[in-house]
């Protein structure tokens, strides 16, 4: 299968390149064509068990890669909380898809566990000796599951900026106690579009530049952005599945919907790219928050970011610019290059843009959007609590409010999959609040005082974090991305 730029049909390689690129020379995503090339028997994949699964999704999606088993077991036995990964709990007469049993307590973790392994294999397909520096922007929670992934990799080094005022205190604490010889985090005055566009450009001026040339490293992206990234989450969308025929919940071939926290529009496009891989979905609902761009997307038709950002309760998903959109629309529109490479151009100069009508009708045909403020975010995680007994987080919580809107709206009476992103714990204020309790204290004392309200345990990996000693202290301005980066490299030591 050929992976290409969505700005140009012409800038194609495989998938073993588009791995170690991450993003195409030309600043557009690497994206297929169509899914039929790949052929894929979507119903032995049920059939097979967690791990088993991966490798055969996988290995359609990134068919390049010699011994994807060897990888994905690499990637993930032993790592996670339960042996199947991603369970789903039924909650109210609904589904939890529950992402956030890995290392980090967030969702990245079922897919920056796998990049690792994907980026070391393809340096070895594609003959690099070069050391792979990996990039990358987040809102939070991509950082440190990055960092947990990455580090002390051999033939890898990453360097992960958040914004110092947008993330909680427990995600930064996650990423300024990384441990491991070639890993670096730093806080930038921005928000996370800045973070994100100042990486963006680094990668721009890299390669205009030829910035790197004889200095031994090269850039990858661990952002979602990367198709290394986004391919390992179709996975859970077929577990999902297959534990619900297991449990006699769904009968083989009957369609469920998916309601989706979205921020980059990653998740929800793993979802698009299951659907079309055969998997039985009906609608996938995209959820946002107060932030909600892609919901008057979905609706309308017109992309503009020129609006509010607002900082919510929900911060992994505070985005004004979903950079996967990129791809379904180029999916959408009939894999037209010069069309995408004309929005994207549009949404630089101006921050809008928007689609034809044919586009917005086969949009709506398969997607459904609604959004929720944080009072809605606080009401959702106290009804879910106090209905069902059910701990979810601040992204899960808009999801599940968008999944109520949704039942309300009356389009569908399929089962419903709500994804849960995050361990309740990564957001302890807010959920604590929520629950009618005044946290007081830091934000670890705020976490104990949630599981003795709750008796919920709190993740391992999330309990040690206040003895842990501050290994990163680095703040810049959002200009200085590039000099940072370029000075990082030539650093022969970095902890
Ligand atoms: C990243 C993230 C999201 C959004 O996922 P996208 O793939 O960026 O749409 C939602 N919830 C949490 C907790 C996240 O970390």
């Amino acid at each position: 299968m050929i992976y290409q730029s969505t700005r140009n049909n012409g800038l194609t390689a495989p998938s073993s390149a588009a791995v170690l690129r991450g993003i195409a020379p030309d600043g557009g995503l690497y994206i297929f064509k169509d899914f039929s090339a790949m052929d894929f028997d979507w119903r032995s994949a049920l059939e097979k068990d967690t791990l088993g699964m991966a490798e055969q999704i996988l290995s359609a999606l990134l068919p390049e890669f010699p011994d994807m088993g060897a990888l994905v077991r690499r990637a993930y036995l032993n790592k996670f909380e339960t042996e199947d990964l991603t369970p789903v709990v039924p909650v109210g007469g609904r589904y939890v898809l529950e992402l956030f049993r890995g290392p980090t307590s967030a969702f990245k973790d079922v897919a920056l566990s796998m990049l690792p392994q994907l980026i070391t294999s393809a340096r070895g397909i594609e003959d690099i000796d070069d050391e792979i520096v990996i990039l990358t922007a987040t809102s939070g929670d991509t950082g440190k599951a990055a960092l947990e992934g990455f580090h002390d990799v051999p033939g890898t080094k990453i360097i992960v900026f958040f914004p110092e005022n947008g993330v909680s205190a427990v995600q930064k604490a996650q990423m300024v106690t990384q441990e491991g010889g070639n890993v670096c985090s730093c806080g930038i005055n921005g928000n996370f579009d800045d973070a994100q566009t100042g990486v963006k450009n680094v990668f721009a001026a890299v390669d205009a530049g030829n910035l790197l040339e004889g200095k031994g490293a090269r850039l990858s992206s661990a952002n979602s952005i990367n198709i290394g990234r986004l391919a390992p989450q179709v996975v859970y969308y077929f577990k999902a599945y297959a534990d619900l025929v297991k449990a006699g919940r769904v009968s083989v071939g009957e369609p469920i919907d998916f309601v989706v926290p979205t921020g980059n529009f990653g998740d929800i496009l793993a979802g698009y790219f299951a659907k079309h891989m055969g998997l039985p979905v009906g609608t996938l609902v995209c959820a946002s928050n107060a932030n909600d761009v892609l919901t008057d997307f979905i609706r309308t038709g017109v992309y503009d970011r020129n609006r509010p950002f607002y900082r919510t309760s929900s911060p992994s998903m505070d985005i004004l610019v979903s950079s996967n959109l990129e791809r379904l629309l180029f999916l959408l529109s009939g894999c037209d290059d010069a069309y995408v490479a004309g929005l994207m151009a549009q949404l630089k100069e101006t921050g809008r843009y928007e689609v034809t009508s044919a586009l917005l009708e086969k949009l709506q045909s398969e997607f459904w959007a609604g959004c929720c403020d944080d009072a809605g975010t606080k009401a959702s995680i106290a009804d879910v609590w106090n209905k069902y007994g059910y701990l979810c987080d601040t992204h899960t919580a808009v999801a599940w409010n968008v999944a109520e809107q949704y039942a309300a709206a009356g389009v569908s009476s399929r089962p419903v999959v709500v994804l849960s992103t995050a361990s309740a714990y990564k957001f302890p204020a807010a959920v604590l609040d929520a629950l009618g309790i005044e946290p007081a204290g830091d934000e670890f004392r705020i976490m104990e005082q949630l599981q003795e309200l709750t008796g919920v345990p709190m993740p391992k990996n999330l309990s040690g974090l206040r003895e842990k000693p501050v290994l990163h202290r680095d703040v810049i301005e959002k200009d200085e991305i590039l000099d940072y980066v370029l000075r990082k490299i030539a650093q022969p030591k970095w902890n």
